[in-house]
């Protein structure tokens, strides 16, 4: 990640999966750099790439018009060809790559957009089984409030987690200064839905379709979205926060670095951004205007000498779940592989939503191991390409009996955990390799030093230091890595991982 320095990685919707299949592709590998912008375009059996020197500098919706006709397509912005280290990959218009800078590692290998039209079938080993696992995933799906409920994702998007994470005081507010923010009420999914209706749109084959399109054709804005662009800015006037995600999705930048970039900025100049301001600093950070501000929160606070204002993990700005609210989230966004990211263990399933049971979201125990069995499994749902919202209803059990009917290897939910703790397992020697260590398995000092917004009703203390850094230990422990952060030699030949040596096994 050219953001983190660690292993970098986006899983993101749209129909491009769809139509590689169609093309008879399983996956396109990019290695080099070509020596002038191109596009690669595939359209089925054929590949070849072509100039794109002509869309530099050009908005995400222009180039998608010039390539229209070519399928799928995903294209980088003028924020990836100005160097902005959070620049994001925009599939299909509306489907971000966000996080890690993935927009920036296009542009230094040239790359300008891939595009891929498919017209074949795609061949599975079993259909018919096929049909029968599919329709046990639909059944449990139908059957989660969560995903189906009136105020689940179908009906709401991801919205609907606004309230939830502001009614129990974990909504990060001025740049993680508070955790309540006053003007909350009205600026969530249903005052969105008010401001720009909203009929339901999503991912090529989905049958929940949880993104939302408003009645002009305007993107709806996510929960983080939603979350950075009033909370953590202090932002209570609702378009402004449509207009920052129109800018961020325009120029291809992601929301969550770029939202918790300007909260830092707000606070080292001891400023609340105005309305007007927001949208107009993310247009200056696109286009290379603003590049200290391009460069993420973490190097600009360090070069303004205050580098406890940024609010990220491994140079990765935290998305919108104030840890001080939800300790498994806590640990989660310090052990992440690629930075402060919430969606490598996903706690706020258990923590907030109690799927698939309820945990004491304020308390360490029991939290280490549940976070590492909840990256495995992740990173399973990762790479074979589900979306892990179906996942509040269906398990991998159902996904097993799934894939077993697709590839005919018989695959149970046991061998998705094991692929994905090798997956994780591999990620930890990478950043090792990268020079990641357990000085880099932390949080900022803030969390432990000051409290989040108590009321009558609810305290928000500081994160307990010690109970983290035991936690901490413990999941090192379960994961097979030495004090350091080290995957031991005897959990990666047990895993059959190759490439680093390992640490020494101290039994
Ligand atoms: S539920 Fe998942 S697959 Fe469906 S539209 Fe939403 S993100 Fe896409």
């Amino acid at each position: 990640s050219p953001l983190t320095g660690t292993v970098g990685d986006c899983s993101v919707g749209g129909a491009m999966a769809f139509q590689l299949r169609r093309a008879g592709w399983a996956g396109i590998v990019f290695t080099g750099r070509s020596p002038k912008p191109c596009g690669l375009e595939v359209r089925d059996g054929k590949a070849g790439l072509v100039d794109a020197t002509g869309l530099l500098g050009r908005d995400v919706p222009e180039i998608r018009s010039l390539l229209r006709g070519r399928g799928s397509v995903a294209v980088t912005g003028p924020a990836a060809d100005n160097g902005v280290l959070f620049a994001s990959v925009m599939v299909d218009g509306a489907h971000a790559a966000g996080r890690n800078g993935l927009g920036l590692s296009f542009s230094r290998k040239n790359l300008k957009y891939v595009s891929v039209t498919g017209s074949g079938a795609v061949t599975v080993h079993d259909p018919a089984r096929l049909e029968r696992a599919c329709e046990q995933i639909y059944r449990l799906m139908a059957s989660s409030p969560v995903i189906m409920g009136g105020f689940g994702l179908r009906n709401m998007g991801t919205g609907a987690l606004y309230d939830l994470v502001h009614a129990r005081g974990m909504m990060p507010t001025a740049n993680f200064r508070r955790t309540r923010f006053d003007a909350a009420p009205g600026m969530n999914a249903p005052a969105l839905r008010k401001l720009l209706g909203a009929s339901r749109s999503g991912c090529a084959g989905c049958r929940i379709l949880c993104k939302k399109t408003g009645s002009e054709g305007v993107h709806v804005p996510e929960f983080e979205t939603m979350s950075h662009f009033s909370a953590l800015l202090e932002n209570d006037h609702l378009p402004t926060v449509v207009e920052a995600n129109a800018v961020c999705n325009r120029t291809g930048m992601d929301t969550i670095s770029a939202g918790a970039t300007l909260a830092c900025h707000a606070e080292i100049t001891g400023r609340r951004l105005s309305p007007r301001e927001i949208p107009a600093l993310l247009e200056d950070i696109a286009s290379g205007r603003m590049p200290s501000l391009a460069q993420g929160s973490r190097r600009y606070a360090a070069a303004e000498g205050m580098p406890r204002a940024s609010m990220s993990v491994k140079s990765l700005e935290l998305p919108a779940y104030d840890p001080r609210g939800a300790y498994g989230m806590a640990l989660a966004y310090a052990v992440s592989t690629r930075g402060g990211c919430h969606l490598r263990a996903y706690p706020i399933s258990h923590e907030i939503l109690r799927k698939p049971v309820v945990t004491d979201r304020m308390s360490f125990s029991g939290k280490a191991r549940i976070i590492k069995i909840a990256e495995d499994a992740n990173a399973a749902i990762d790479s074979i390409g589900a979306c892990k919202f179906c996942f509040f209803g269906a398990s991998l059990e159902e996904y097993a009996e799934a894939l077993s009917a697709v590839t005919g290897i018989e695959t149970g939910a046991h061998d998705l955990l094991h692929a994905g703790e090798r997956i994780y397992a591999r990620e930890r020697q990478m950043n090792t390799e990268f020079g990641f260590g357990r000085e880099d398995d932390d949080l900022p000092a803030r969390f432990f030093e000051e409290p989040g917004t108590s009321t009558e009703w609810m305290e928000t203390p500081p994160l307990p230091r010690d109970g983290f850094l035991e936690a901490l230990g413990r999941y090192y422990r379960i994961r097979g890595l030495d004090e350091g952060g080290r995957l031991l030699s005897g959990k990666a030949a047990e895993l059959g991982l190759d490439g680093d040596p390992g640490a020494e096994d101290p039994l």
